[in-house]
């Protein structure tokens, strides 16, 4: 057993921090929480008095991530690395980036998508103690339609991916879809149901058909797993989420019917903020199209509108950065957690989006500091209520999952 005392402790439940807080670690789980006066100390307990001002909280969630890519914050740089790198040599390199998001305090992960489907081994070896690396959920590859979102725009039509992602047709290639990606060993789906268009002025359109949202949807919920969809709003958002996705990605535009109905049966947005950021940045200083700025301008103000609304609503919001696209694995998926607080979310229900809801969302026993969780846990040298930013800094992040110190790397 370890008991570890602090100044501070923020549960991740959304209640106000706890001072002269105490945790008490049996194995790989947490048996007690609370004020250390009332916990004492429990015969045979390591001691570990965290230094003056030391803030616990629990293990970080980033519900959307792609360990498969670098970061790179470049259009082109992304292509060339996705035809380049053969998918063994993204598992391996994915395995220093699960280190790294580990360091940065961030206990879990869900990939949202991986050529060859190669985060689903990362977790095996993870699971394994192969590797180390926060919990990792996979969706495999993601399941697109010919021509769609995922299906590698930016390429020679003599170009031919394999393995790249999931293309599919109709209804029952969707389902085929699904049972694949099952098979190769996901732990949920990925959908592409609706995109901005790329010819006309329309910020929203269905990709999928809506049978095709529904007989993935079924399929996936009668294997008992959950779907995750990219997409960008409107009526065919307001659609893909009635037809049962579970939890939406981006989705800018979103209206209050919609909100009402996602806090009512529970449906999950991660709004994505720090990728959206990057992007409009790089747009802004490389130039585009008249279309694509304003597109940049627009997303912007929509992003924020949408997040207090959602806010007002009641819809459970998870963290989710998108990092290994347009941000580095490690401090920028902490931006999300910057933004979410710039965005009106409280340090203290920031990290709820951060721990609580993303383990709901990933159905892990983590996520809280309550007695039975996995011991999951961040030791912060400083107070991220008076600056969230402190979380970025990972020099003053000590680091435990499952109750285990995670080792500093030698070199940074
Ligand atoms: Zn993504």
């Amino acid at each position: 057993m370890k008991l570890i005392r602090a100044d501070k402790l923020i549960d991740g439940t959304g209640a106000k921090a706890l001072e002269g807080a105490a945790i008490l670690i049996e194995g790989d789980r947490i048996k007690a929480v609370g004020r250390a006066a009332d916990i004492g100390q429990p015969e045979g307990a390591e001691i570990i008095d965290a230094p003056k001002g030391t803030t616990i909280i629990p293990g970080l969630i980033d519900a959307h991530v792609h360990m498969a890519y670098s970061g790179a914050v470049d259009l082109d740089a992304f292509r060339v690395e996705t035809a380049l790198i053969h998918c063994p040599a993204m598992a391996l390199r994915a395995a220093r980036y699960a280190r790294e998001t580990l360091e940065y305090g961030i206990t879990a992960v869900r990939d949202m998508h991986a050529p060859g489907g190669t985060i689903i081994d990362l977790r095996r070896a993870i699971d394994a103690g192969q590797v180390e690396g926060p919990r990792i959920k996979a969706c495999g590859l993601g399941l697109t339609v010919t021509g769609g979102h995922m299906d590698q725009p930016g390429f020679g039509d003599h170009v031919m991916f394999r393995d790249m992602n999931a293309n599919c047709e109709g209804p029952d290639g969707f389902r085929a879809g699904v049972r694949q990606q099952l098979k190769r060993g996901a732990d949920f789906i990925k959908l592409n149901p609706c995109v901005g268009s790329r010819r006309d002025e329309r910020y929203f359109r269905f990709e999928m058909t809506l049978a095709e949202i529904t007989a993935a949807c079924e399929e996936a919920h009668e294997q008992g797993v959950m779907v995750g969809a990219h997409t960008s709003g409107g009526p065919p958002l307001s659609a893909a989420i009635r037809a049962g996705c579970d939890t939406v990605e981006h989705a800018h535009w979103i209206d209050d019917e919609t909100l009402a109905y996602m806090a009512e049966h529970g449906t999950y947005l991660v709004p994505t903020l720090a990728v959206n950021e990057a992007s409009s940045a790089y747009i802004l200083e490389h130039g585009a199209s008249e279309r694509t700025l304003k597109w940049a301008s627009d997303s912007e103000t929509a992003k924020w509108e949408r997040l207090t609304r959602a806010k007002a609503a009641g819809v459970k919001v998870a963290m989710g950065s998108d990092a290994g696209f347009f941000l580095p694995h490690g401090a920028g998926n902490l931006r999300e957690i910057e933004l979410l607080v710039q965005g009106g979310y409280s340090p203290i229900e920031a990290i709820h989006c951060a721990t609580a809801v993303g383990a709901d969302l990933m159905q892990i026993d983590a996520g809280r500091l309550i007695a039975g969780k996995f011991a999951d846990i961040v030791l912060v040298a400083g107070d991220p209520t008076e600056n969230i930013s402190i979380l970025r800094d990972k020099t003053k992040l000590t680091v435990f999952k499952g109750g285990k110190p995670v080792s500093r790397r030698l070199k940074h």
